[in-house]
């Protein structure tokens, strides 16, 4: 069994900080910064490509409602949100999972896209639109 579905399961302890019928939160226990946070729906799903809508919105519900808490109770100054999908964005565990990482003033491990060169937005735009 996947080991997010354990922690649902409480097979394995985690630190549980919101939990409801369908969606769990909890602390992650390698945390890129403090209050670092997992929110992830109860049913299996392998990421946030094939969470059911109304799944998948209450996970982003809880994510909003747990933001707003992590900035009241820690004072942090921003928080980045993110979902990585599969391996090559560096998903390690196949659970569909929203990271909520606080950051305050002064963080180096801030999150920088770097520039790509070579983009074809015509063609780009003629796949995606
Ligand atoms: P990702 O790399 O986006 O798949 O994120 C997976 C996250 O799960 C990592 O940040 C891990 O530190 C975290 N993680 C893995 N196992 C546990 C666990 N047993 N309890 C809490 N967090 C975990
Ligand atoms: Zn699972």
């Amino acid at each position: 069994m996947c080991i997010f579905c354990s922690i649902v399961n409480k097979e394995i302890p985690s630190h549980c900080i919101y939990e409801d019928d369908t969606v769990f939160a909890f602390l992650d226990i390698n945390p890129t910064a403090k209050g670092h946070t997992l929110v992830i729906p109860k049913e299996h799903c392998t990421s946030f490509l094939d969470c059911p809508a109304t799944l998948r919105n209450h996970v982003f519900e809880v994510a909003q409602m747990l933001a707003n808490r992590l900035e009241k109770q820690l004072n942090c100054d921003g928080i980045n949100m993110l979902s990585n999908i599969h391996e090559a964005a560096g998903q390690s565990v196949e659970h569909f999972h929203v990271h909520l990482i606080p950051r305050y003033k002064g963080d180096t491990e801030i999150i920088h896209f770097h520039e790509t060169k070579d983009i074809d937005f015509e063609e780009l735009k003629r796949k995606l639109k």
